[in-house]
């Protein structure tokens, strides 16, 4: 009854991120009540495991009191303070301070947002700002990778590289170019690492030239690339192309917003290639979800440009809600979490989660399985020799995860056939090891369907 109600209400004022409307309207949503540890539980009191963190980003899992109590400190001694006119706090000077601590390089300095889009589209306005103060307002073009997501803000939107954030918008703009991906499952030049990093150097070689050398800004990757499909470049990729940036004098930015905090391993995932990025952006295990922030970290060289060319001049770039007190309190106490056993606790479980998606590899529909910690991939094949993808009249997406609802288990089933996972770092072997079995028994259960096995040559 009271889930029926929110069904209804729902439907008729909730507009919700990233779907499409009317199928929303039909199927309704699914409502959340509770959570603990890594297990969800619905509207009906059914429980689930999470196996995608909310959307990547409850690193630390669901329900832990010290990071409600750092909340609710912070929420009684001062609940907001702006970072405007020369005021702050110190939960946000501390938490700045902690992250230059650990961040690569020199990226001593760190400007908080509400989320990741903000935190690509103020990478977007503090670039123009620089090139500006160096003299070189022509350097006003920005390349993304195919595949990439770099969230949804309106200049951020077009320099992701996915469909669906583009058409009706008028996106990209034409200061916005891609390169191929590096996705190894079905890159033209193969799967051999050396063949796909030298591809993709000369796709960027070629695309500068093509652009001007003398208009280029900026080169925007992730180190992984997440709502892609968890596509995972070979070892030496993202050092190679930041190589090639620092050589042309082109800025570099490595997206974190899914790989930083422990979702690849360490905290950030470029350090794993010793890159130190121009900037970095990150958001979701910065908080671990609790609630909204995101991060961008900027070098000493940008900052003191940026600076400089300022002088007395205000840098007309901020938010209300910047640097926020609350956020930047959880930030904190999330940041203790990860160095007292969660990070480690995330390699391990990372581990035994690649090692069981790779055990079903051998399932008929399973073509490719890829990932990184606790970030990885299965994608789905309607016939393993020609990689040919599952026909999207069989709705692979919906069905697999209503399958994988039904067997207790979230997981992100991306349209093409692709099955996301990113479970909360906390996760024990026995909840791995539930994520692999759970989506073994919808694989099978998948196979069965007689709309999805018409479809299917295997
Ligand atoms: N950048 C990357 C790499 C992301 O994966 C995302 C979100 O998934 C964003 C930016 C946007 O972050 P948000 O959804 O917090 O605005």
């Amino acid at each position: 009854m009271y889930a029926n109600s929110l069904i209804e209400l729902d439907r008729a004022h909730l507009i919700h991120p990233v779907a499409s409307y009317r199928s929303h309207e039909k199927h309704g949503v699914r409502v959340l009540a509770s959570a603990k540890g890594a297990t969800v539980t619905d509207a009906s009191g059914k429980q689930l495991i999470d196996g995608f963190a909310g959307l990547w980003c409850v690193n630390a899992g669901y329900g832990h009191e010290s990071i409600v109590e750092a909340a609710a400190r912070q929420m009684r001694e001062l609940p907001y303070a702006t970072a405007y006119f020369g005021l702050g706090s110190e939960p946000a000077i501390r938490l700045a301070s902690e992250l230059a601590d650990r961040a690569p390089g020199d990226l001593n300095h760190v400007y908080f947002t509400l989320g990741g889009s903000d935190a690509v589209d103020s990478t977007i306005r503090f670039i123009r700002y620089y090139w500006n103060a160096r003299g070189r307002p022509e350097r006003d073009q920005f390349i993304s990778v195919e595949q990439g997501y770099h969230g949804s803000s309106t200049a951020g939107a077009g320099l992701t590289a996915l469909p669906a954030f583009h058409a009706g918008f008028g996106l990209p703009f034409d200061w916005q170019h891609k390169i191929p991906s590096h996705y190894a499952y079905r890159n033209p030049v193969g799967e051999d690492p050396q063949a796909i990093i030298e591809a993709s150097l000369a796709a960027l070689r070629s695309k500068v030239e093509a652009i001007g050398p003398e208009r280029v800004a900026a080169f925007y990757v992730e180190p992984i690339q997440g709502s892609g499909g968890v596509l995972v470049p070979p070892k030496g990729w993202v050092k190679a192309m930041r190589e090639f940036c620092r050589e042309h004098d082109i800025l570099f930015v490595a997206d974190e917003v899914i790989t930083g905090f422990g979702r690849t391993g360490p905290l950030f995932a470029c350090s794993e290639e010793g890159v130190v990025p121009d900037f970095m952006t990150t958001a979701k295990g910065l908080t671990s979800g609790y609630v909204p922030m995101g991060a961008v970290f900027m070098a000493d060289h940008v900052y003191e440009t940026i600076a400089e060319g300022a002088g007395a001049a205000a840098i007309g770039h901020g938010y209300t809600y910047s640097a926020h007190p609350v956020s930047a309190a959880v930030g904190l106490e999330v940041l203790t979490l990860y160095e007292n056993g969660l990070l480690d606790n995330g390699v391990k479980a990372g581990r035994r989660l690649m090692q069981g998606l790779e055990s079903l590899r051998d399932h008929p529909l399973v073509g490719d399985v890829r990932g990184r910690g606790m970030l990885a991939a299965v994608e789905l094949v309607a016939d393993k020799i020609n990689k040919t993808p599952l026909p999207a009249s069989a709705e692979p997406a919906r069905r697999i995860f209503d399958r994988a609802w039904e067997n207790g288990l979230v997981i992100r089933a991306f349209g093409n056939g692709v099955l996301g996972y990113a479970p909360p770092l906390c996760c024990t072997e026995t909840e791995i090891d539930a994520i692999v079995e759970r989506t073994r028994l919808t694989l099978d259960e998948t196979l069965e369907d007689p709309d999805v096995r018409g479809a299917l040559r295997v």
